[in-house]
């Protein structure tokens, strides 16, 4: 039997023991496989190493990869269920062409000639940039590489923007303007050589379970353990220190901490020195977050502030992680620096066990981050406003460089740009917006008014339903590829079956498409290992750079850290060390921020906070795991979590269901009263569809930088359901 994490206890103690079950038939569902495929998970950024039994060209079950290095056999729920996917009954098989009376099924050919007239049409009638393209950071590398080329060089449009722009953007925008680029400092086996870890806005048990293991290990090694979060999530009522700091007040805090640090010496001096610029500016800056200031604006007690700052600035080691908690802010890039301050000012970074993350949640939310499927960016993070990176990124593809369009619209913007009849037409891969993009109704407005609207994907996801050609796409396990784990390591996903029915792996969708367009030497690749070849070409001496990294490697050595700029060399877990940083003059920059406000604060009408977030048995808009039964018994539908002081306010107990208005909308749920929530803040997980749907709820503002939304902060109020 499969050996499941090691936080099975307390997941089991709190989700039931049904995550002990082996599912029907057991591990050897569907008898004796025919082959292991050793591969990765589907789901999060981790990329834990799974090994898939296929038979007669199906997934049938799994086995541990115990070789693998990061999660050594383990698997969190969701990738002990990930195969029950394979084969299910809602598969698309076939292409599907729009008609009055609903979709018919329609020939490759007919399909891929209905995108390409439309796209012909619209830029023709309307311009190149009237036709977007919007894809996704479950993408393996070839894939969002492929998209961006698509984009840029067959149809020559300027919009084409990702689903990480709801997910990373405002760690990647952060990291690249302290250090020069974008990527987790350290490798995760640095977390159990910390002697102090902060844990910022990371539901960490719940959404990344195989992390806990480290962070476990750290504290048998000594390690005191601070979670910053307005829930008490599983890993916050382990902690040492929990601060449940306000929704949206989180640069203050960690101003707050990192002056408790510059008062009581708690700095590195030498380090600030050497290696970084902007000091002076920042000690200026944070020196009136005193911690009664700090605990009036965050809600969290001044004793706390000054207790983490004494555990974080004493530590001889630290290591700081963070995801969207903070992130998902109108100052999620603010937020992410006030963290990278406090690391560099305490000359945490760049040493075994002293450094900085972002934990990614789409699987390839790091490489779909990195070859170009971005609004701005060319492939291997190459700026599209610089003409050095322009000349290189056109002399490698073969194009006068004057013809490459400039930056885009981020796909936050787009739904906004359809609205105003800018965006005409749209093409969209393994991206779900009527879920996940804010203001649900608002989203779901804009795709109506599309002339033209195209989807590639494997089931028929929400947003899926209002395109007018639905192509049949492939499974992670149906095509191959490499993706960037939230570490840095890039890691091989094997081909483990092919499409069934009519359906295709993406990249040839996407190489059809393409070759409407533009000749075939420019999309002249027979495999994905063709397009990394490229992608290692192009990205050869850029700022994120694989050129040395290969399919036989990554095999070889269980992936390999970019950057790895030849073959000889031997990869970068560790960035930073020695203090060199990746600008100009090799120093980090630390950028001073002042606290501000939420774009939508409480207030007599809406008095309640709402925040959102993930469960541990659903993934990101849900269009996977709502499909895999066991996933779907363990947390069926979204429930509000609500404090029993407020509970009682509006007269509503657990299983009570209760209406949340916000200025967009209004959902009816159950609700689970909970004492790990702060009593000004409700919390409703983001994964369904329609009338369960929190974004029905949550506020369209974004970050001035990032164009993340702020789907941690939005004003509602509460009544119980009659
Ligand atoms: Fe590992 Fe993430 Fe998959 Fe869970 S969802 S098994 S933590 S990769």
């Amino acid at each position: 039997m499969a050996r499941l994490p090691v936080t099975e206890e307390s997941l089991i103690e709190q989700y039931g023991p049904h995550l002990n079950h082996e599912p029907a038939g057991g591990w050897a569902a569907g008898g004796e496989p025919d082959r292991l495929v050793k591969t990765h998970c589907c789901f999060c950024g981790v990329q834990c190493g799974i090994q898939l039994k296929v038979k007669e060209n199906q997934v049938v079950g799994f086995e541990p990869w115990e070789e693998f290095p990061v999660n050594r056999g383990m698997l969190c729920p969701k990738g002990v269920k990930r195969y029950l996917q394979d084969g299910h009954p809602d598969r698309l098989l076939s292409p599907l062409i729009r008609t009055e009376t609903g979709f018919r099924e329609a020939t490759w050919e007919q399909s891929i000639d209905a995108v390409a007239d439309n796209i012909r049409r619209i830029q023709g009638k309307y311009g190149r940039d009237s036709f977007a393209l919007l894809s996704g950071a479950s993408l393996t590398n070839e894939k969002a590489y492929l998209m961006g080329k698509l984009a840029r060089v067959a149809l020559k449009t300027k919009n084409i923007d990702y689903n990480g722009r709801l997910c990373m953007v405002s760690a990647g925008a952060a990291s690249r303007k302290a250090f020069g680029v974008d990527r987790a400092a350290n490798p995760w086996s640095d977390l159990p050589l910390a002697k102090c870890i902060i844990i910022a806005g990371s539901n960490l048990g719940e959404c990344f379970p195989i992390l806990t293991d480290y962070v476990w290990r750290a504290r048998d090694n000594g390690a005191k353990i601070i979670v910053i979060d307005p829930r008490a999530t599983p890993v916050g009522r382990t902690a040492d220190l929990l601060l449940p700091v306000k929704p949206g007040r989180d640069s203050a805090l960690m101003n707050g901490i990192l002056n408790v640090c510059i008062q009581r010496g708690w700095i590195d001096r030498a380090f600030i020195e050497q290696s970084t610029n902007g000091f002076e500016e920042l000690r200026k800056t944070v020196a009136s977050y005193t911690p009664e200031r700090t605990a009036e604006i965050s809600g969290v007690p001044a004793a706390a502030i000054e207790r983490a700052a004494e555990l974080w600035g004493t530590a001889p080691t630290g290591m700081l992680i963070h995801a969207r908690g903070i992130e998902h802010h109108t100052k999620g890039v603010e937020n992410c620096l006030t963290c990278i301050n406090l690391c560099l000012a305490t000359g945490k970074i760049g040493k075994p066990g002293s450094g900085y993350a972002m934990i990614t949640g789409q699987g390839n939310g790091q490489g779909g981050r990195e070859h170009g499927q971005r609004c701005n960016q060319l492939p291997s993070g190459r700026d599209i406003e610089n003409p050095e990176h322009r000349r290189v990124v056109a002399e490698r593809w073969g194009v006068p460089e004057p013809e490459l369009p400039g930056v885009g619209l981020a796909s936050t913007e787009m739904m906004e740009a359809i609205h105003k009849g800018e965006i005409k037409g749209l093409l969209l891969i393994c991206f779900n917006p009527l879920i996940s993009l804010p203001d649900t109704d608002y989203t779901r407005a804009a795709l109506e008014k599309l002339e033209f609207f195209g989807v590639i994907d494997f089931f028929m996801s929400e947003t899926a339903r209002h395109a007018d050609v639905v192509l049949p796409g492939s499974l992670q396990e149906e095509d191959e590829g490499t993706v960037t784990t939230a570490e840095g390591r890039v890691v091989h996903i094997a081909q483990a079956v092919t499409p069934p029915g009519k359906a295709r792996e993406d990249w040839k969708i996407i190489c059809d498409i393409a070759r409407k367009f533009a000749p075939w030497e420019q999309f002249p690749y027979s495999c994905p290992e063709d397009i990394f070849r490229e992608l290692r070409h192009v990205s050869r001496g850029g700022p994120i750079d694989y050129y040395g990294i290969t399919y036989d490697r990554i095999d070889r050595e269980h992936g390999v850290f970019w950057p790895c700029p030849d073959l000889e060399h031997p990869g970068t877990p560790r960035l930073y060390e020695g203090g060199k940083f990746f600008h100009p003059d090799g120093k980090a920059r630390f950028h001073p921020v002042e606290y501000r406000p939420p774009a939508e604060d409480v207030d007599v009408e809406y008095p309640v906070i709402l925040t959102s977030g993930r469960v541990v048995s659903q993934y990101l808009s849900g269009t996977q795991t709502r499909r895999i039964g066991p996933l779907v018994d363990q947390y069926p539908e979204p429930l509000v979590e609500i404090h029993p002081k407020l509970a009682a306010k509006v007269g509503v107990r657990t299983g009570d269901r209760v209406t949340v208005t916000s200025r967009r909308g209004a959902v009816t749920l159950g609700c689970q009263v909970v004492k790990t929530i702060r009593p000004d803040t409700i919390f409703i997980p983001y994964h369904w569809a329609g009338d369960k749907s929190a974004n029905k709820l949550t506020i369209r503002a974004l970050d001035p930088v990032s164009k993340i939304p702020e789907y941690k902060v939005c004003a509602v109020r509460l009544e119980k359901a009659v």
